[in-house]
């Protein structure tokens, strides 16, 4: 069956989904979504012996139909590869009655890797097949992550270039230096003085420019998303919830065909998004937990129907998940209006007008399958503390709130919890060896705390956060959040 993708905000015109990666984003301004979620074509009691490269094939080629299985297995196999450093590529730890399905083996050593290591094998394949002569510029705004996990993946890769904007008092030290340090000849870096709200909304404006995208085009270039927003980013993050699923059967946890609940620490809203992909493909997920840090918009949508983005930014030890505009919720909208377009474009439409929507009874009732839950920071570090004391393995603080929120609100549910573990504790040291001895850290230095997280987990200290270490900083630019075009520009035309 082929699935052809088209905007949630119209439906005038279907593309294929190579051509949707290309793009990125819709003409109108909306996300690309599938005509239909596929149903899986095998049988789910083959997952346990499957590989994590098998079972991407199976959920990919659902959704990519215009690739070839030569294609499709050339990037999954060029993707997870030895840049993972375990073969399991998202292995699952049972800890604490939980079970944490570890999702930052990859280059960068945060779940972003999972998409990011694949995307540009498959836009440089969809390049491919569609012709494309232009070198393709990929345009990123991020919270810390995605903006070094995208750096990684398109790195030198040939027929591209990327550039991302980052908020430059809004990501982690390691993330900072992560981002400044990449040494990819086809690679820009930029921080904006603003939050990562101001860096989305900056790209969205430069996509949505058309005089810009035509003076691009006379000079040989193209715009493309590397943003959660790609579909060629949530199709591959839908396939290690199946492949978790075969795990547990494996590991004897489950029965195939029992049910599961996933909890997924969520900010943009594509990680959960994902895993909602894979439960209408027929994977047995009861509950969706949705965990937020603070800026709980989400938690509040999910209580009381009303998406309201009009309130303070905070920032969190969690700033991969302080998002008061999720971009990705989008798809879900469309979805409960049962595949409505006009209404999901009217209701953008008043978040970007009034700051706020709310749903209608009809819409909230298809929201069933989801649960919402939220840790505050004093309960994030908490929790980091308590797993640690309890069983020795650390929590990155993300993932931490994940834990808190399955705590909170799985605590009498009896079937298994996969929790969504999004990023290795050395991504965030100084805010994990707070939580566990705040007064015996407060002094050290960044690189003393790695070493002393080292000694505290016996886990060994990631390339990832090694290599950085003495890497001299190439990436010094630093703009005004209305600037951010003119820094495109100049960038690549300069004239
Ligand atoms: C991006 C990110 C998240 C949030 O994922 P979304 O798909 O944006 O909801 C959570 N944790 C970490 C570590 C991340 O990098």
């Amino acid at each position: 069956m082929e699935i052809r993708y088209h905007s949630t905000r119209s439906n005038t015109e279907t593309i294929t989904a190579s051509q949707a990666i290309l793009k990125g984003l819709a003409d109108d301004g909306g996300l690309f979504v599938p005509t239909e979620i596929p149903r899986f074509d095998f049988d789910i009691a083959d997952l346990p012996s499957m590989t994590y490269q098998e079972t991407a094939y199976e959920v990919m080629k659902l959704f990519l139909t215009d690739f070839t299985e030569d294609e499709l297995k050339y990037c999954i196999n060029s993707a997870y590869d030895k840049k993972f450093d375990t073969e399991l590529i998202a292995p699952l730890v049972e800890k604490d009655g939980a079970h944490y399905l570890e999702l930052f083996h990859g280059k960068t050593i945060a779940f972003k890797d999972m998409a990011l290591s694949i995307l540009p094998y498959l836009m440089t394949t969809s390049a491919k097949k569609n012709g494309v002569k232009n070198e393709i510029v990929i345009l990123t705004a991020t919270s810390g992550d995605t903006g070094k996990a995208a750096l990684a993946g398109f790195a030198d890769v040939e027929g591209t270039s990327i550039i991302v904007f980052y908020p430059k008092d809004g990501v982690s030290p390691i993330q900072k230096k992560q981002m400044v340090t990449e040494p990819g000849k086809n690679t820009f870096v930029v921080g904006i003085n603003g939050n990562f709200d101001d860096a989305q909304t900056g790209v969205k404006n430069i996509f949505a420019d058309k005089e810009l995208a035509k003076k691009l085009d006379e000079n040989g270039y193209q715009f493309s998303s590397a943003n959660s927003i790609n579909i060629g980013r949530l199709v591959p993050q839908a396939v290690y919830y199946v492949y978790a699923y075969g795990q547990l059967v494996k590991n004897g946890t489950i029965k195939s065909g029992d049910k599961i609940n996933v909890v997924v620490p969520t900010g943009n809203f594509g990680n959960i998004l994902a895993a909602y992909y894979a439960k209408n493909m027929g994977l047995p997920i009861e509950k969706l937990v949705c965990a937020s840090n603070e800026n709980k918009v989400l938690f509040d949508f999910f209580d009381n129907g009303t998406y309201d983005r009009k309130r303070e930014f905070i920032l969190t030890s969690s700033p991969s998940m302080d998002i008061l505009i999720s971009s990705n919720l989008e798809r879900l909208i469309y979805r409960i209006t049962g595949d409505d377009t006009a209404k999901t474009a009217e209701f953008m439409k008043n978040l970007s007008e009034k700051g706020e929507y709310t749903i209608t009874a009809d819409m909230k009732e298809k929201l069933v399958d989801f649960a919402g839950g939220y840790a505050t920071e004093e309960q994030t570090a908490g929790e980091i503390a308590k797993v640690y004391a309890d069983t020795g393995y650390v929590l990155d603080p993300h993932t931490a709130v994940a834990s808190y929120v399955r705590r909170s609100v799985l605590s009498d549910d009896p079937l298994p919890a996969v929790v969504a573990s999004t990023a290795s504790p050395y991504k965030f040291t100084r805010s994990v060896m707070q939580a566990i001895d705040g007064a015996k850290y407060e002094s050290m230095e960044d690189f003393e705390l790695v070493d002393e997280l080292c000694k505290l987990s016996k886990v060994e200290i990631p390339y990832a956060v090694e290599s950085i270490r003495t890497a001299p900083i190439l990436h010094k630019t630093i703009c005004e959040k209305d600037e951010m075009r003119d820094v495109v520009i100049n960038r690549l035309i300069k004239s």
